[in-house]
């Protein structure tokens, strides 16, 4: 039994990571899609602002554009006199030129005339006819939306490697963007290996279950807009192993398959690999998730993932997730991590890094966390009720309730 943090043979989860991401390479091609197509893909070339948003002085409000006298004073008293000589409604500019001593009716977002040098609102001004008086003092340049106070032409909107959320696309629409170029999607195959698992529409016999691991890790892969190629489930075989990996490593920039990389295992997942490419089979000090294999296959990267349901995921969204991002051109945030109070006393070993389960939530005003009953690398449905990770640094020896511990909140990958 490992005891110690310096853990003898284990890698430690931060050596891994870096590892990995050093031996990734963004894929270099990009192309053209229209707005419509570029919820969660990622830019491949900085984008400048082609106008002024808003592109005209515009008013904020309902009511009046004046053009006031503000050369000899800062305020102009109420019960000052205009005369009302138009109308500017959005998209329907005022047409005339707005003299000293005029005003005109505005709507929000119409364009205020250039020489008008404030906007008071309806509330604040009585209409009598064509005359209009104020109500209240006026100050110089209320309620005026400048032109290019949001976005400046030319000004920067997007950076290189920033993924496009909802958000985004209204931006882009909104500058009258159509056109974008964004890094091709990687192209990432996945299989599961052993001869026990089955599908749902077939009968278990003893021994058998049905397999999971390919539906969550194509679910995560779709949320991370990468083309998918599902190769299904392949036997214990040497043959049929062979043949899933020259096939995913022919089509795909990245192979991942889980199962089979434990020591000890029957199958021949290893063997394989060490005569198809240059794998490492790594021991890592995380819990859950300690057998991971990655290297590169002639075409593609591998990312051989434990069989264990709650081990593939934690270790395939800990570790492949980040480096599928880089590969994507992806800028990489770094992860928030808060601090919460444990609600429970929790158990842990030093030696490795453990990602435990649990359900966070605000109590009395504070950050709280229960950790989840069972926290077996088999035990799935305390994964699907849990909505972060707690993270227990290697050398972390387990605390009492009360104590604060360290957790991430699951992102939308598999939250
Ligand atoms: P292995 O890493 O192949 O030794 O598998 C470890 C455990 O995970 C075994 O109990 C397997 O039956 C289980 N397992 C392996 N692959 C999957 C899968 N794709 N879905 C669900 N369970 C799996
Ligand atoms: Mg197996």
């Amino acid at each position: 039994m490992v005891d110690c943090c310096s853990a003898p043979g284990l890698m430690p989860m931060n050596q891994a990571k870096e590892t990995l991401l050093a031996s990734i390479q963004p894929i270099n091609d990009s192309e053209i899609i229209t707005l419509s197509e570029c919820d969660g893909r990622i830019c491949a070339a900085d984008i400048v602002s082609p106008i002024n948003v808003p592109a005209h002085n515009n008013s904020a409000m309902d009511g009046y554009a004046l053009c006031a006298d503000f050369s000899q004073q800062a305020e102009i008293v109420k019960g000052t006199k205009f005369k009302l000589v138009g109308t500017a409604m959005a998209g329907q500019p005022y047409s005339g030129e707005l003299l000293p001593g005029q005003c005109i009716r505005i709507m929000t977002g119409a364009v205020v005339p250039t020489s008008a040098n404030t906007v008071e609102m309806q509330e604040n001004i009585t209409v009598s006819g064509n005359n209009v008086t104020t109500n209240q003092a006026l100050k110089i340049a209320r309620h005026i939306r400048l032109a290019g106070e949001d976005i400046a032409s030319g000004g920067p909107v997007f950076s290189a490697g920033h993924k496009f959320t909802s958000i985004d696309i209204g931006l882009l629409a909104s500058l009258g963007v159509n056109a974008i170029n964004v890094w091709r999607k990687p192209v990432i195959a996945v299989f599961s290996t052993g001869d026990e698992l089955k599908t749902a529409n077939e009968t278990l016999t003893l021994g058998d279950i049905y397999e999971s691991n390919r539906h969550v890790l194509i679910a995560m892969l779709k949320r991370l807009h990468v083309d998918v190629i599902d190769l299904g489930i392949i036997a214990d075989n040497k043959d049929k192993i062979r043949e899933a990996f020259l096939t995913a490593n022919a089509k795909a920039d990245a192979v991942v398959s889980s199962g089979g990389v434990s020591v000890g295992d029957a199958d021949y997942t290893k063997e394989i690999l060490e005569e198809l490419g240059n794998i490492a089979f790594w021991k890592i000090a995380m819990k859950p998730g300690k057998p991971f294999a990655f290297g590169k296959l002639d075409n593609s990267v591998f990312f051989g993932l434990p069989g264990n349901p709650v081990s593939a995921t934690v270790t395939f969204h800990q570790l492949a997730v980040p480096a599928i991002k880089k590969m994507s051109g992806q800028a990489i945030a770094p992860s928030l991590q808060l601090k919460a109070k444990t609600t429970d006393n929790i158990k842990k070993r030093s030696g490795r890094m453990d990602f435990q389960r649990g359900l966070a939530f605000t109590q009395n005003n504070e950050l709280t966390v229960t950790p989840l009953t069972h926290q077996g690398s088999g035990v799935l449905s305390s994964m699907s009720q849990a909505n972060c990770y707690i993270i227990l640094p290697q050398a972390h020896n387990g605390c009492l309730a009360g104590e604060t511990v360290t957790i991430e909140l699951f992102d939308h990958i598999i939250g």
